[in-house]
Protein backbone atom coordinates (compact mmCIF):
# COMPACT_ATOMS: atom_id res chain seq x y z
CA UNK A 1 0.00 0.00 0.00
CA UNK A 2 1.27 3.44 -0.73
CA UNK A 3 1.69 6.02 2.16
CA UNK A 4 -0.69 8.31 0.36
CA UNK A 5 -3.68 6.15 0.57
CA UNK A 6 -2.96 4.61 3.85
CA UNK A 7 -2.75 8.57 5.28
CA UNK A 8 -6.09 8.79 3.07
CA UNK A 9 -7.81 5.69 4.79
CA UNK A 10 -6.69 7.32 7.71
CA UNK A 11 -8.07 10.70 7.54
CA UNK A 12 -11.37 9.03 6.28
CA UNK A 13 -11.70 6.64 9.19
CA UNK A 14 -14.83 7.26 10.96
CA UNK A 15 -17.21 5.75 13.76
CA UNK A 16 -19.53 8.55 13.79
CA UNK A 17 -21.97 11.21 12.47
CA UNK A 18 -20.27 14.78 13.28
CA UNK A 19 -23.49 16.24 12.55
CA UNK A 20 -25.29 14.00 15.73
CA UNK A 21 -22.56 15.62 18.28
CA UNK A 22 -24.23 17.08 21.17
CA UNK A 23 -21.95 19.56 22.75
CA UNK A 24 -20.97 18.71 26.71
CA UNK A 25 -22.39 14.87 25.98
CA UNK A 26 -20.65 11.99 25.72
CA UNK A 27 -16.99 12.40 25.59
CA UNK A 28 -16.33 9.62 23.35
CA UNK A 29 -19.28 10.06 21.21
CA UNK A 30 -16.57 9.51 18.28
CA UNK A 31 -16.12 6.22 18.79
CA UNK A 32 -19.07 4.86 21.14
CA UNK A 33 -20.59 2.72 17.80
CA UNK A 34 -17.66 0.86 17.80
CA UNK A 35 -17.38 0.79 21.69
CA UNK A 36 -21.04 -0.33 21.81
CA UNK A 37 -20.35 -3.00 19.18
CA UNK A 38 -17.69 -4.85 20.30
CA UNK A 39 -19.68 -4.72 23.85
CA UNK A 40 -22.23 -6.24 22.33
CA UNK A 41 -20.54 -9.39 21.14
CA UNK A 42 -18.66 -9.76 24.03
CA UNK A 43 -21.43 -9.60 26.15
CA UNK A 44 -22.58 -12.65 24.00
CA UNK A 45 -19.49 -15.56 25.04
CA UNK A 46 -20.30 -17.46 27.91
CA UNK A 47 -18.84 -16.92 30.68
CA UNK A 48 -16.55 -18.70 33.36
CA UNK A 49 -17.35 -18.94 36.74
CA UNK A 50 -14.45 -16.81 37.85
CA UNK A 51 -14.50 -13.25 36.97
CA UNK A 52 -12.57 -10.56 38.06
CA UNK A 53 -13.30 -6.10 37.35
CA UNK A 54 -9.38 -4.62 36.68
CA UNK A 55 -7.65 -1.56 35.27
CA UNK A 56 -6.35 -1.30 31.67
CA UNK A 57 -3.66 1.24 30.48
CA UNK A 58 -3.86 1.74 26.92
CA UNK A 59 -0.63 3.86 26.32
CA UNK A 60 -1.29 6.99 24.66
CA UNK A 61 0.79 10.43 25.49
CA UNK A 62 -0.87 12.70 22.61
CA UNK A 63 -3.15 15.48 23.63
CA UNK A 64 -6.80 14.50 24.48
CA UNK A 65 -8.99 15.42 27.68
CA UNK A 66 -9.36 11.24 28.25
CA UNK A 67 -5.34 10.67 29.40
CA UNK A 68 -5.20 9.47 32.49
CA UNK A 69 -1.38 9.73 34.34
CA UNK A 70 -1.49 6.44 37.11
CA UNK A 71 2.20 6.41 38.28
CA UNK A 72 1.53 2.98 39.31
CA UNK A 73 1.44 1.35 36.36
CA UNK A 74 4.74 0.53 33.78
CA UNK A 75 3.13 3.12 31.20
CA UNK A 76 1.96 5.63 33.04
CA UNK A 77 -0.18 8.01 30.40
CA UNK A 78 -3.14 6.72 28.38
CA UNK A 79 -6.42 6.31 28.34
CA UNK A 80 -7.51 4.18 31.13
CA UNK A 81 -10.17 0.92 30.79
CA UNK A 82 -12.39 -0.99 32.98
CA UNK A 83 -12.38 -4.48 31.88
CA UNK A 84 -14.06 -7.89 33.11
CA UNK A 85 -12.35 -10.91 32.45
CA UNK A 86 -12.22 -14.14 33.36
CA UNK A 87 -8.42 -15.76 34.64
CA UNK A 88 -7.66 -16.63 30.86
CA UNK A 89 -8.15 -13.04 30.06
CA UNK A 90 -11.34 -13.37 27.76
CA UNK A 91 -13.15 -9.94 28.44
CA UNK A 92 -16.71 -10.04 28.79
CA UNK A 93 -17.32 -6.16 29.52
CA UNK A 94 -15.66 -2.83 29.39
CA UNK A 95 -15.93 0.48 29.58
CA UNK A 96 -13.38 3.72 29.17
CA UNK A 97 -13.27 6.10 31.88
CA UNK A 98 -13.92 9.57 30.79
CA UNK A 99 -13.44 11.25 34.40
CA UNK A 100 -16.54 10.39 36.33
CA UNK A 101 -18.74 7.65 36.62
CA UNK A 102 -22.00 7.49 36.52
CA UNK A 103 -24.30 5.36 39.18
CA UNK A 104 -25.61 2.36 36.93
CA UNK A 105 -28.99 2.55 36.55
CA UNK A 106 -31.76 1.25 39.05
CA UNK A 107 -28.40 1.15 41.44
CA UNK A 108 -27.56 3.62 44.56
CA UNK A 109 -24.12 5.53 44.04
CA UNK A 110 -21.72 3.96 46.06
CA UNK A 111 -18.87 6.08 44.64
CA UNK A 112 -16.93 5.73 41.16
CA UNK A 113 -15.00 2.43 41.46
CA UNK A 114 -17.99 0.60 43.26
CA UNK A 115 -20.15 2.07 40.48
CA UNK A 116 -18.28 0.83 37.40
CA UNK A 117 -18.45 -2.42 38.98
CA UNK A 118 -21.82 -2.51 39.57
CA UNK A 119 -22.12 -1.27 35.70
CA UNK A 120 -19.69 -4.11 34.39
CA UNK A 121 -21.48 -6.57 36.41
CA UNK A 122 -24.66 -5.89 35.07
CA UNK A 123 -23.24 -8.25 32.11
CA UNK A 124 -23.23 -11.33 34.56
CA UNK A 125 -26.40 -13.43 34.34
CA UNK A 126 -27.03 -13.97 38.14
CA UNK A 127 -26.44 -17.14 40.03
CA UNK A 128 -23.14 -18.17 38.79
CA UNK A 129 -20.40 -16.05 39.70
CA UNK A 130 -17.70 -15.82 42.22
CA UNK A 131 -16.06 -12.25 41.73
CA UNK A 132 -13.31 -9.76 43.02
CA UNK A 133 -12.77 -6.10 44.03
CA UNK A 134 -14.33 -3.93 47.25
CA UNK A 135 -16.10 -1.99 49.40
CA UNK A 136 -18.63 -3.37 51.52
CA UNK A 137 -21.92 -1.64 50.39
CA UNK A 138 -20.67 -3.56 46.79
CA UNK A 139 -20.30 -6.39 48.22
CA UNK A 140 -23.61 -6.26 49.99
CA UNK A 141 -25.24 -5.15 47.01
CA UNK A 142 -23.40 -8.01 44.81
CA UNK A 143 -23.99 -10.50 46.88
CA UNK A 144 -27.82 -9.49 46.54
CA UNK A 145 -27.65 -10.03 43.00
CA UNK A 146 -26.30 -13.78 43.73
CA UNK A 147 -22.99 -13.02 42.72
CA UNK A 148 -20.48 -13.76 45.60
CA UNK A 149 -17.55 -11.67 45.94
CA UNK A 150 -14.00 -11.36 46.87
CA UNK A 151 -11.61 -8.43 46.88
CA UNK A 152 -8.90 -6.25 48.50
CA UNK A 153 -10.27 -3.66 50.85
CA UNK A 154 -8.10 -0.64 52.30
CA UNK A 155 -8.57 -0.92 56.40
CA UNK A 156 -10.09 2.45 56.99
CA UNK A 157 -12.94 1.52 54.35
CA UNK A 158 -13.80 -1.30 57.03
CA UNK A 159 -15.77 0.98 59.57
CA UNK A 160 -16.34 -0.18 63.06
CA UNK A 161 -13.53 -2.85 61.93
CA UNK A 162 -10.76 -3.30 63.93
CA UNK A 163 -7.99 -5.48 63.16
CA UNK A 164 -4.25 -5.86 65.24
CA UNK A 165 -1.69 -3.31 64.00
CA UNK A 166 0.43 -3.93 61.38
CA UNK A 167 3.56 -4.43 64.03
CA UNK A 168 1.83 -6.30 65.85
CA UNK A 169 1.16 -8.81 63.53
CA UNK A 170 4.93 -8.82 62.06
CA UNK A 171 6.37 -9.65 65.92
CA UNK A 172 3.64 -12.57 65.39
CA UNK A 173 5.58 -13.84 62.29
CA UNK A 174 5.09 -14.29 58.63
CA UNK A 175 1.82 -15.58 57.63
CA UNK A 176 0.08 -14.71 60.58
CA UNK A 177 -4.26 -13.65 59.78
CA UNK A 178 -6.70 -12.16 61.91
CA UNK A 179 -10.74 -13.14 61.09
CA UNK A 180 -13.48 -10.84 61.42
CA UNK A 181 -17.30 -11.87 60.44
CA UNK A 182 -20.23 -9.28 60.48
CA UNK A 183 -23.26 -9.60 59.14
CA UNK A 184 -24.75 -6.63 57.22
CA UNK A 185 -28.21 -6.20 55.56
CA UNK A 186 -28.64 -10.26 56.18
CA UNK A 187 -25.41 -10.87 53.96
CA UNK A 188 -23.02 -12.45 56.16
CA UNK A 189 -19.40 -10.61 55.61
CA UNK A 190 -15.78 -11.81 56.24
CA UNK A 191 -13.00 -9.92 56.62
CA UNK A 192 -9.59 -11.26 56.90
CA UNK A 193 -5.97 -9.49 57.68
CA UNK A 194 -3.08 -11.31 56.59
CA UNK A 195 0.79 -10.64 56.98
CA UNK A 196 2.82 -12.03 54.52
CA UNK A 197 5.77 -9.90 53.70
CA UNK A 198 3.10 -6.82 53.78
CA UNK A 199 -0.18 -6.37 55.49
CA UNK A 200 -3.16 -7.10 53.12
CA UNK A 201 -6.69 -7.08 54.51
CA UNK A 202 -9.61 -8.98 51.70
CA UNK A 203 -13.58 -8.86 52.12
CA UNK A 204 -15.65 -11.58 50.98
CA UNK A 205 -19.03 -12.83 50.60
CA UNK A 206 -18.61 -16.60 50.08
CA UNK A 207 -15.05 -17.63 51.51
CA UNK A 208 -13.44 -17.23 55.02
CA UNK A 209 -10.30 -17.84 56.24
CA UNK A 210 -10.46 -21.94 56.42
CA UNK A 211 -8.82 -23.80 55.35
CA UNK A 212 -5.12 -22.72 55.20
CA UNK A 213 -2.79 -23.59 53.16
CA UNK A 214 1.28 -23.12 53.23
CA UNK A 215 2.68 -21.44 50.39
CA UNK A 216 6.63 -21.25 49.58
CA UNK A 217 8.13 -18.05 50.35
CA UNK A 218 11.82 -16.91 50.24
CA UNK A 219 13.27 -15.43 53.43
CA UNK A 220 16.81 -14.53 54.42
CA UNK A 221 18.02 -17.18 51.46
CA UNK A 222 15.72 -19.71 52.44
CA UNK A 223 12.94 -21.17 51.49
CA UNK A 224 9.92 -21.00 54.43
CA UNK A 225 6.68 -22.25 54.15
CA UNK A 226 3.70 -19.22 55.08
CA UNK A 227 0.84 -20.19 55.92
CA UNK A 228 -1.99 -19.21 53.79
CA UNK A 229 -5.81 -18.11 54.54
CA UNK A 230 -8.38 -19.49 51.75
CA UNK A 231 -9.42 -16.12 51.05
CA UNK A 232 -6.16 -15.08 49.56
CA UNK A 233 -5.68 -18.35 47.28
CA UNK A 234 -9.07 -17.76 45.87
CA UNK A 235 -8.58 -14.41 45.34
CA UNK A 236 -4.96 -14.89 43.53
CA UNK A 237 -6.45 -17.79 41.69
CA UNK A 238 -9.43 -15.14 39.53
CA UNK A 239 -6.95 -12.26 39.57
CA UNK A 240 -4.83 -11.82 37.43
CA UNK A 241 -6.71 -11.96 33.89
CA UNK A 242 -6.21 -8.47 33.02
CA UNK A 243 -2.68 -8.93 33.35
CA UNK A 244 -2.54 -11.73 31.23
CA UNK A 245 -4.18 -10.20 28.55
CA UNK A 246 -1.76 -6.84 28.89
CA UNK A 247 0.99 -9.06 28.41
CA UNK A 248 -0.43 -10.96 25.28
CA UNK A 249 -1.57 -7.33 23.60
CA UNK A 250 1.87 -6.01 24.14
CA UNK A 251 4.00 -8.78 23.00
CA UNK A 252 2.52 -7.54 19.21
CA UNK A 253 0.72 -3.78 19.67
CA UNK A 254 0.33 -2.16 16.69
CA UNK A 255 2.26 0.90 16.92
CA UNK A 256 -0.19 3.22 14.21
CA UNK A 257 0.62 6.93 15.16
CA UNK A 258 -2.01 9.16 14.62
CA UNK A 259 -2.80 12.93 15.21
CA UNK A 260 -6.11 12.22 16.34
CA UNK A 261 -6.77 11.19 19.98
CA UNK A 262 -9.22 8.50 19.17
CA UNK A 263 -7.25 6.42 16.67
CA UNK A 264 -5.08 5.10 19.49
CA UNK A 265 -8.48 3.83 21.11
CA UNK A 266 -9.74 2.20 17.96
CA UNK A 267 -6.45 0.66 17.23
CA UNK A 268 -6.24 -0.55 20.73
CA UNK A 269 -9.55 -2.39 19.94
CA UNK A 270 -8.16 -4.50 17.13
CA UNK A 271 -5.32 -5.59 19.03
CA UNK A 272 -8.08 -6.27 22.14
CA UNK A 273 -10.41 -7.90 19.51
CA UNK A 274 -7.60 -10.28 18.18
CA UNK A 275 -6.35 -11.46 21.19
CA UNK A 276 -9.35 -11.92 22.57
CA UNK A 277 -10.41 -14.26 19.41
CA UNK A 278 -7.40 -16.04 19.57
CA UNK A 279 -8.17 -16.96 23.23
CA UNK A 280 -11.98 -18.46 22.12
CA UNK A 281 -10.00 -19.88 19.30
CA UNK A 282 -7.25 -21.56 22.34
CA UNK A 283 -10.71 -22.15 24.72
CA UNK A 284 -12.52 -24.22 21.59
CA UNK A 285 -9.31 -26.35 21.30
CA UNK A 286 -9.02 -27.42 23.87
CA UNK A 287 -10.59 -30.90 23.52
CA UNK A 288 -9.77 -31.72 20.03
CA UNK A 289 -6.74 -30.45 18.94
CA UNK A 290 -3.59 -31.26 20.52
CA UNK A 291 -0.88 -28.17 22.04
CA UNK A 292 1.26 -28.08 19.29
CA UNK A 293 -0.84 -27.73 16.65
CA UNK A 294 -2.74 -24.93 17.89
CA UNK A 295 -1.72 -21.84 16.42
CA UNK A 296 0.38 -19.45 18.29
CA UNK A 297 -0.66 -15.60 18.47
CA UNK A 298 1.35 -14.51 16.08
CA UNK A 299 0.42 -17.08 13.03
CA UNK A 300 -3.31 -16.29 14.60
CA UNK A 301 -2.96 -12.81 13.55
CA UNK A 302 -0.74 -13.35 10.28
CA UNK A 303 -4.09 -15.87 9.39
CA UNK A 304 -6.45 -13.43 10.26
CA UNK A 305 -4.65 -10.27 7.89
CA UNK A 306 -4.05 -12.69 5.04
CA UNK A 307 -7.77 -13.59 5.15
CA UNK A 308 -9.05 -10.43 5.06
CA UNK A 309 -6.48 -9.21 2.26
CA UNK A 310 -6.85 -11.95 0.48
CA UNK A 311 -10.17 -13.97 0.85
CA UNK A 312 -12.74 -13.75 -2.30
CA UNK A 313 -10.55 -11.06 -3.39
CA UNK A 314 -9.35 -10.64 -7.13
CA UNK A 315 -5.66 -9.24 -7.55
CA UNK A 316 -5.98 -6.23 -9.56
CA UNK A 317 -2.86 -6.32 -10.88
CA UNK A 318 -4.00 -8.19 -14.00
CA UNK A 319 -0.85 -6.98 -15.94
CA UNK A 320 2.52 -8.23 -15.70
CA UNK A 321 3.61 -11.35 -13.30
CA UNK A 322 1.57 -11.13 -9.65
CA UNK A 323 3.34 -10.07 -6.60
CA UNK A 324 4.00 -12.33 -4.41
CA UNK A 325 2.81 -12.24 -1.14
CA UNK A 326 4.89 -13.36 1.60
CA UNK A 327 3.91 -12.49 5.15
CA UNK A 328 6.35 -13.70 8.35
CA UNK A 329 8.87 -15.52 8.17
CA UNK A 330 9.71 -18.06 5.71
CA UNK A 331 10.67 -21.43 7.17
CA UNK A 332 13.65 -23.22 6.69
CA UNK A 333 12.62 -25.92 3.64
CA UNK A 334 9.48 -23.94 2.61
CA UNK A 335 9.99 -21.81 -0.44
CA UNK A 336 7.25 -19.13 0.41
CA UNK A 337 4.28 -18.34 2.49
CA UNK A 338 1.27 -20.66 2.27
CA UNK A 339 -2.33 -18.54 2.29
CA UNK A 340 -4.51 -20.27 5.16
CA UNK A 341 -7.49 -22.27 4.24
CA UNK A 342 -9.81 -20.05 3.91
CA UNK A 343 -8.23 -18.06 0.67
CA UNK A 344 -6.62 -21.12 -0.90
CA UNK A 345 -10.92 -22.91 -0.76
CA UNK A 346 -12.51 -19.05 -2.00
CA UNK A 347 -12.48 -20.19 -5.42
CA UNK A 348 -11.65 -16.59 -6.34
CA UNK A 349 -8.64 -15.95 -9.12
CA UNK A 350 -6.42 -18.63 -8.52
CA UNK A 351 -4.69 -19.46 -12.68
CA UNK A 352 -1.98 -21.43 -12.74
CA UNK A 353 0.88 -19.70 -14.62
CA UNK A 354 4.02 -20.90 -15.82
CA UNK A 355 7.35 -19.96 -13.42
CA UNK A 356 10.53 -18.83 -14.51
CA UNK A 357 12.42 -20.96 -12.07
CA UNK A 358 11.84 -24.45 -10.86
CA UNK A 359 10.50 -24.80 -7.11
CA UNK A 360 8.94 -27.76 -5.02
CA UNK A 361 5.32 -28.36 -5.00
CA UNK A 362 3.43 -27.18 -1.99
CA UNK A 363 0.61 -30.16 -1.74
CA UNK A 364 1.42 -31.76 1.35
CA UNK A 365 3.19 -35.50 0.65
CA UNK A 366 3.92 -34.65 -2.70
CA UNK A 367 7.62 -34.45 -3.47
CA UNK A 368 7.25 -33.08 -7.39
CA UNK A 369 9.90 -30.38 -8.70
CA UNK A 370 7.51 -27.95 -11.01
CA UNK A 371 7.08 -24.97 -12.71
CA UNK A 372 3.90 -24.59 -12.65
CA UNK A 373 2.23 -22.00 -9.62
CA UNK A 374 -0.83 -20.20 -8.44
CA UNK A 375 -1.67 -17.09 -9.35
CA UNK A 376 -2.70 -16.34 -5.83
CA UNK A 377 -1.36 -18.44 -3.45
CA UNK A 378 1.98 -18.12 -5.03
CA UNK A 379 3.02 -21.55 -4.46
CA UNK A 380 4.46 -23.76 -6.38
CA UNK A 381 1.80 -26.27 -7.66
CA UNK A 382 1.52 -29.96 -9.87
CA UNK A 383 -0.09 -29.50 -12.91
CA UNK A 384 1.33 -32.35 -14.98
CA UNK A 385 0.24 -35.54 -17.10
CA UNK A 386 0.51 -37.46 -14.25
CA UNK A 387 -0.47 -35.41 -10.93
CA UNK A 388 -2.85 -32.13 -10.58
CA UNK A 389 -1.54 -30.78 -7.03
CA UNK A 390 -3.39 -28.02 -8.07
CA UNK A 391 -6.56 -29.41 -8.06
CA UNK A 392 -6.44 -30.81 -4.61
CA UNK A 393 -4.60 -27.92 -2.94
CA UNK A 394 -6.93 -25.19 -4.09
CA UNK A 395 -10.08 -26.76 -3.88
CA UNK A 396 -9.61 -28.92 -1.35
ZN1 LIG B 1 -4.30 -20.80 -5.06
ZN1 LIG C 1 2.47 -31.98 -6.36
Amino acid sequence: MTVNRWENIKRYLHFADNNNQVPGGDKLFKVRPLLNFLNDSFNSIPMDEMLCVDEQMVPFKGKSQLKQYIPMKPKRWGYKFFILADQHGIVYNFDVYTGSIQPHPGSPDIGASGNIVLQLASAIPTNISHNWFCIMDLQVLLEKKKIHCVGTVRQNRLAGCTFMDDGAMKAKGRGTHQEKMTTHDGVNLWAIKWFDNRPVALLSTFVAANPTTEVQRWDKKEMVRVPRPNIVAVYNKSMGGVDLLDSLIALYRNKIRSKKWYHRIVFHMLDLTLVEAWLLYRRDCQSQIPENARLPLLDFKIQVACCLCMENKVSNKRKGRPSQVVLGKKKRGRHSFVPPDPVRRDNTDHWPLQANEKGRCQMPGCKGIVMSKCSKCAVFLCFTRERNCFFDFDKG
